[in-house]
Formats: structure tokens, C-alpha cells, sequence
């Protein structure tokens, strides 16, 4: 992996310097200085503006819109047999710690007039991962943004994850995961609906 503090290309997606005016470097040089560490030293003295760059991207989903994503890739189409996107990965951030959590989210709606192309479901993921999260509110998140995007009849989003943490400090509680959950219309009010979804993305 290329070192993002030397981006190719100025405007690639991980060189956020340009958003908002203030720069995060000062702050990780305290941060690091506070930490009891040495930032004038060869590994370190490039790192904070490293970290703001990484953070910059990690926090992108803030400049995101799911308007502009599902522009131009909503269809129409007729039927209204169940859709499933399984194994969505995606990386966020817990705004309790800062710390990542990360897993694989699961979608699947029963369309009623409109879809979406499939590539695009990832995307929304990735509007609300890429910010400081609960698992639970991000779920809502994706669960809200896709029902008033598509009107479905039905629409499910689960996500699985793993919380550093928890695994890193704390309980360290290595093997756990959390699963959150959202069911609306017809995978809410009917059970064998929702057990066909839960049966495909076991
Ligand atoms: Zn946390």
C-alpha cells in the first residue's frame, strides 16, 4: 500500500486537507506529545500529518450525500421478488473511544416499482460507516436512507460487527460481535419473510 502521506495524485480520495479550514496536525502533535512520545523522531515526525489525512478519509461519509449516490441508478422495474446484497464489508469508527469497528452489513428489500443498481447499496454503507458511529444508529442510517430511496415494500438491513474497542481495552472480549438489526414493512410484519432474509445471509 502506497504511503497516503505522499498522495500520486493530488485530488485522490485519501487528500481531505482541503476540508474545513482548520488543520488537525497541531492537535496529533500534542496527542502524540501528550502520550509521552518523542514527535521530532525519524518515524513519528511525519505522522501527524498522516493521521489527519487518514482520519480525514475515515470521517469522509460527513461530505457524502446518499442523494448524490442513488442518483441516476434508481430504476424502474417490475416484480417484487426479495433482493438480497450480503457480506457488505465496511470500517467505522466508534465515537465512544475513536477506535474502529468493522464487519459486513446485509441488505434485502422487495422492491415495489424501484431498484437500485446493486453496486450502489455498498456506497450508502460507506455514507454512514465513514463517520463516528454507534453500530445501532448506522443501522437505522442505512435502513432510513434506503426506504426513502426506494419506497419498498419491505427492507432489512443487518450488520455484524467487531468492536477493537472492546477486543483492544476494556472487557477484551476477543471473539465477540455485535449484530444490529432493522426491519421494515413486510420483513417486520411477516415472520416468514424476515426467516427467508435471516436464512439467506446465514
Ligand atoms: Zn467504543
Amino acid at each position: 500500500m502506497r504511503d497516503p502521506s505522499h498522495p500520486v495524485n493530488p485530488a485522490a480520495p485519501d487528500d481531505f486537507d482541503e476540508v474545513g479550514d482548520t488543520t488537525l496536525e497541531p492537535v496529533v502533535t500534542d496527542l502524540i506529545t501528550g502520550l509521552g512520545e518523542d514527535v521530532s523522531r525519524e518515524g513519528l515526525v511525519a505522522t501527524p500529518g498522516r493521521v489527519e489525512r487518514s482520519l480525514r478519509f475515515l470521517t469522509s461519509g460527513y461530505q457524502a450525500s446518499v442523494d448524490d449516490v442513488v442518483n441516476g441508478a434508481l430504476f424502474d422495474a417490475e416484480g417484487s421478488e426479495m433482493v438480497v446484497v450480503k457480506d457488505i464489508e465496511f470500517y467505522s469508527l466508534c465515537e465512544h473511544h475513536m477506535l474502529p469497528f468493522f464487519g459486513h452489513a446485509h441488505i434485502a428489500y422487495i422492491p415495489d416499482r424501484t431498484i437500485l443498481g446493486l453496486s450502489k447499496f455498498a456506497r450508502v454503507v460507506d455514507v454512514f460507516a465513514r463517520r463516528m458511529q454507534v453500530q445501532e444508529r448506522m443501522t437505522l442510517q442505512i435502513a432510513d436512507a434506503l426506504e426513502a430511496a426506494l419506497r419498498p415494500t419491505g427492507l432489512a438491513v443487518v450488520t455484524e460487527a467487531s468492536h477493537l474497542c472492546m477486543m483492544m481495552r476494556g472487557v477484551e472480549k476477543q471473539g465477540s460481535s455485535t449484530r444490529t438489526t432493522a426491519m421494515r414493512g413486510a420483513f417486520r410484519d411477516d415472520p416468514r419473510t424476515r426467516q427467508e432474509f435471516l436464512e439467506a445471509i446465514r
